[in-house]
């Protein structure tokens, strides 16, 4: 519920930002935390900081034409969502897929701010992307996709400004070829203008990693808080990308035991657990889909088209994408023995969903808290650039998991303090909001 005071602003958001679905969503998901901050803290209400904060700093989109294979002209559409710099240079992922338009990119990017500011380190908030599908696409054009896009939007970027990376539809391959084209253009060898880079060029060790580790080292405390662990546990995490695997990577190294995994296609379901070594191969060595992972596993069955919400667990790693697990979906987890649902994805449960857990008192871990350890590694990447060093991966995972226990710590006290005991959304939204709004009213009115 809206504090009556938050809510004809919340009213003004949606009429200034029409359409805007996704971005309605996540900016009213986080005003409904906020009540109690506001008085608490009356010099927020005086800067207007509420207001301040849902309006983006900067939003650029810009047209993308380059040729396919076929020699064709096509034209898609390019964004860069600047939204909050109080806290540092603009940091968040690039998404390539046909469903990105504004709205899209606006409700990551509002989101990205409130993850940055938990994950404690000096990085401010935006997104970006394109409706470009690279399904399908071959290398050559996913490579003259990326350089037209960097054409437009190295201007807009820089390792002090903006350090974007990767998302949904852009992994080391395309963060490669959007990276050669920035140094092409500006002629310098700036590693820390983007993040996610191969290990050989820049890249910090465990970013590959950091999203998926990080995600279950969060599930992880999580259980920990109360009394238990992941140890023999039965999970299902959904997608099978970059954050899907190495999600269940983690899970097993801890002891659990995933399941299941998705594609946009259809259900794996592998009782005997995920064969990781395979699934890599298809995924990232082939670039196939979980189909062919299932084709090649006796023990693996593919339901196309198939939910794996209606699967038993005990443990839901939502790592796809956006209002994939609703209200129905929770209550057959809840119904099935669910016991905690960590979000390695963007806002995958529907608000209806997020009711159903907290109501049922499931370990619930928003997005913005659980899945910070991507953003955070790329800090990390971005220190190891600024001092032309080189961490092992075992200190890098190490500092990775420092800040995934400190972020739930952060979420759990800051629950306890505001009087909602183990709400981790209302802990993550309060303590990542007062620390942009605290630099932001230091800051002055810019
Ligand atoms: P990838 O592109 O690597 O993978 C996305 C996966 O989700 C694919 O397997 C895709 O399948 C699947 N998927 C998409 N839509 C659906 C659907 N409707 N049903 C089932 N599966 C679906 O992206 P990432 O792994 O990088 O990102 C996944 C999520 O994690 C996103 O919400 C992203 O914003 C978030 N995230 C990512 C971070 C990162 O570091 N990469 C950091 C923080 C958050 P298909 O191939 O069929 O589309």
């Amino acid at each position: 519920m809206l504090d009556e005071k938050i809510e004809p602003f919340f009213d003004v958001v949606v009429r200034r930002n029409p359409g805007e679905v996704e971005f309605h969503q996540a900016v009213r998901e986080v005003l409904e935390s906020l009540g109690p901050v506001l008085a608490k803290y009356p010099e927020f209400t005086e800067h207007r900081i509420l207001e301040r904060i849902c309006e983006p700093e900067r939003q650029i989109i810009f047209r993308v034409a380059w040729q396919d294979d076929a020699g064709e002209v096509q034209i898609n559409r390019g964004f860069r969502v600047e939204f909050n710099s109080a806290l540092g240079p603009y940091k968040g992922g690039m998404r390539f897929h046909p469903s990105v338009y504004l709205g899209i990119v606006k409700f990551l990017g509002f989101e990205q701010v409130f993850k940055n500011s938990l994950t404690g380190m000096p990085i401010g908030g935006g997104k970006g992307g394109s409706d470009f599908d690279p399904k399908g696409r071959s290398d050559d054009e996913i490579m003259r996709f990326c350089q037209s896009l960097m054409t437009e939007l190295f201007r807009h970027i820089g390792e002090y400004t903006d350090v974007p990376a990767g998302d949904v539809g852009v992994g080391t391959r395309e963060i490669g070829y959007l990276f050669g084209q920035y140094k092409r253009i500006t002629n310098r060898y700036e590693s820390g203008v983007l993040t996610g880079k191969g290990t050989g060029w820049g890249g910090a060790l465990v970013r590959t990693e950091a999203t998926g580790y990080g995600t279950v080292f969060f599930v992880n405390e999580m259980l920990k808080a109360r009394g238990s662990s992941l140890e023999g546990r039965t999970c299902l995490v959904s997608g099978s990308g970059n954050v899907a695997i190495y999600a269940a990577e983690k899970v097993h190294q801890l002891g659990g035991r995933v399941v299941a995994c998705s594609d946009s296609d259809g259900v794996v379901h592998d009782p005997e657990g995920i064969d990781l070594e395979l699934l890599k191969q298809v995924k990232e060595i082939e670039r196939g889909r979980v189909a062919d992972y299932a084709e090649r596993r006796g023990s693996a069955t593919f339901i196309p088209r198939g939910n794996i919400w209606d699967l038993p667990c005990d443990v839901a790693l939502p790592c796809a994408t956006q209002n994939e697990l609703t209200g129905k979906d929770a209550a057959t987890l809840i119904r099935n023995g669910c016991v905690a649902v960590a979000e390695g994805a963007n806002m995958p449960t529907t608000p209806e969903g997020v009711r159903a857990f907290h109501e049922a008192g499931i370990a619930y871990g928003p997005g913005k808290a659980a899945n910070a350890g991507g953003v955070a590694t790329s800090a990390l990447e971005m220190q190891q650039n600024a001092s032309r060093d080189r961490w092992s991966f075992a200190h890098t995972e190490g500092r990775l998991e420092e800040i995934m226990v400190d972020i739930h710590q952060t979420c759990h006290d800051t629950a306890e303090e505001f009087g909602t005991p183990g709400n981790y959304v209302v802990g993550a939204n309060i303590a990542g909001f007062i620390r942009v709004a605290r630099a932001m009213v230091a800051l002055g009115l810019v």
